[in-house]
């Protein structure tokens, strides 16, 4: 029944993960010259600092979606982790990693 949140989920996941592998290459900074001059040094830690945060965006969101395909695993996909409820069609349509319903999110 939840096929097709599944799909996303996993479609989701390589995505991510694809991602991450990027950005930790960008981190080190493994494609790039070690030479730089002060300016490319100074951008460089204005680059770094967004890669990290893209960095820690991409891990929280690969960690929801691994989580709700536990949740789907042990059949508890599509209920509430806090209260239990329904976490509704719609609301998984939108964001397929919900684990938590609308009420319990804010
Ligand atoms: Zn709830």
């Amino acid at each position: 029944m939840h096929q097709d949140h599944k799909a996303r989920l996993t479609t989701k996941k390589s995505e991510l993960e694809e991602r991450i592998a990027r950005l930790e290459r960008d981190q080190r900074h493994a494609d790039e010259p070690v030479e730089k001059d002060f300016e490319e040094q100074a951008s460089q830690r204005e680059n770094d600092d967004v890669v990290d945060e893209l960095l820690r965006e991409a891990r929280i969101e690969l960690q929801q979606i691994n989580r709700a395909l536990t949740r789907m695993a042990s059949g508890d996909y599509g209920t509430c982790a806090s209260c239990g409820a329904d976490i509704g069609e719609g609301r998984l349509k939108a964001i397929p990693e919900a684990t938590l319903c609308i009420k319990c999110a804010k």
